[in-house]
């Protein structure tokens, strides 16, 4: 036979590396795997599908691959992301504009082809600010008015490669699930770094002893952080030699760090006072400034000071500063946002033919208790939870409809939550 060889296919009849996954259209990756001997080719996305369908069926052309062009249709400008933030988020105001800026230019940056003259180079995000008041929160609505998938780590479980703990490695792991495999997609995708502040390192001479889990785990971080090909093992844990690795690429994750950074206040307003940087003779004087004036000072030698390595500071471009709730704030938490916690409860009495209210006062006395706890708005569910316990458990077996107002005085359990016969819209405010 003269010519015995398929059309393309090379010296050895091996038909050349197709251009696309065969399976879900995927354009070449680093991460194909495997080629069958008829030129089909198949991602490590879709062999981690198959691996996770275990008998049910599903078709993997039927995955819709991640195209560019799907975020340049779904780009919104910085005020389009600020309005959608202020849904969701209370107060935070500059710092919904800084994050709104931010993911604008980040996305930007990602579907305008190369620069002649400029780099547009990627902006990470840092989130300081006490714990509950909507780090975490900014991060994930970010990502869901996005539409891109999004994952949650935690520093404290990460500790340098070799040591006991989680690889850094695992944070991208967990974006590759959110993206359902999808590499693509997960390359697009936003990482949130919770209590990044726990890895500062924990003495201020580096050659002392290794520093697994604070300076280790931050050198450990630089090259994600910036953009590279990355390793990571499918299922999860350490890395070892004879394991295959899902193969991303970092270049275009939005990663977001957040840390309530305790007690850095007090290195800034060291250095404010001593160099009285800011302030003018009208302003107030260092003890009238509240944390979240001071935090507003940060500069990158107060976070050096904490104990970041300056190469870890410099990976995020965008500080922004998350201020402790009020009284004004709490209160509105409970009833302002799409999502709020007493439009949830609400609905829990509405779904049994009932009827839920409180009194602005009752907001007050709720938001008043839950700023004594000192966890933020976080604390707002449990005491609504607690308050209206035994409310919830006897509701279901009761003679419908019921109606009930909450008062300052059941908050404060001076008074029983009794049901009344019907809540006068004037006498209560309603939380809708
Ligand atoms: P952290 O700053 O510690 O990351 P989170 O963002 O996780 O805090 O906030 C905990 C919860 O408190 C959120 O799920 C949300 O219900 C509520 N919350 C906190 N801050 C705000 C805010 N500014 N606006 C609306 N809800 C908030």
């Amino acid at each position: 036979m003269k010519n015995s060889k398929k059309p393309g296919s090379n010296k050895k009849g091996i038909p050349p590396i197709q251009e696309k996954c065969s399976f879900c259209g995927q354009a070449y990756h680093p991460s194909i795997l495997i080629q069958g001997l008829s030129g089909t080719t198949i991602c490590s996305g879709c062999v981690s599908l198959c691996a996770q369908m275990n008998g049910k069926g599903a078709k993997l052309g039927q995955r819709k691959p991640f195209q560019k062009d799907e975020l340049i249709k779904k780009l919104l400008s910085p005020a389009e992301i600020k309005l959608k933030l202020d849904e969701y988020v209370v107060g935070q105001d500059r710092t919904k504009k800084v994050v709104s800026v931010a993911v604008n230019h980040h996305y930007k940056r990602i579907i305008t082809p190369i620069h002649k003259d400029v780099e547009l180079e990627k902006s990470n995000i840092l989130l300081i600010g006490p714990t509950g008041c909507g780090k975490t929160l900014i991060a994930q609505t970010l990502a869901k008015i996005l539409d891109v998938p999004f994952a949650i780590g935690d520093a404290t479980t990460l500790t340098e490669a070799g040591y006991v703990g989680e690889d850094v490695e695992n944070l991208l792991l967990r974006l590759i699930r959110a993206a359902d495999f999808d590499l693509t997609r997960a390359e697009h995708g936003f990482i949130y770094i919770d209590e990044i502040d726990k890895i500062a390192r924990t003495h201020n001479n580096p050659s002392i002893t290794r520093d697994v889990s604070g300076e280790g785990v931050q050198q450990g971080l630089l090259k994600m952080l910036e953009g590279t090909l990355s390793n990571v093992p499918p299922q999860g844990g350490r890395k070892h030699p004879e394991q295959e690795y899902i193969q991303i690429n970092t270049r275009h994750i939005l990663f977001i760090a957040g840390g309530t950074f305790d007690g850095i206040e007090n290195s800034v307003s060291r250095r404010i006072g001593r160099k009285q940087i800011g302030f003018d003779a009208e302003s107030k004087n260092l003890d009238e400034l509240g944390l979240g004036e001071l935090l507003e000072h940060i500069e990158p030698e107060d976070l050096m000071e904490y104990g970041m390595i300056p190469e870890f500071i410099g990976r995020f471009q965008v500080n922004c500063i998350v201020k402790p709730l009020d009284l004004k704030a709490m209160i509105k938490v409970l009833t302002e946002p799409r999502n709020a916690l007493i439009r949830q409860y609400q609905t829990f009495f509405q779904m049994e033919d009932s009827r839920l209210e409180f009194t602005s006062e009752a907001l007050e006395e709720i938001s008043k208790k839950a700023l004594v706890k000192k966890t933020g708005a976080r604390a707002l569910r449990a005491i609504i939870e607690e308050l209206l316990l035994d409310t919830m458990f006897e509701l279901p077996a009761l003679k419908k409809p019921v109606n009930y107002v909450i008062t300052p005085e059941m908050v404060k359990g001076t008074e029983p939550i009794q049901p009344v016969k019907e809540p006068s819209a004037a006498a209560c405010k309603r939380a809708s």
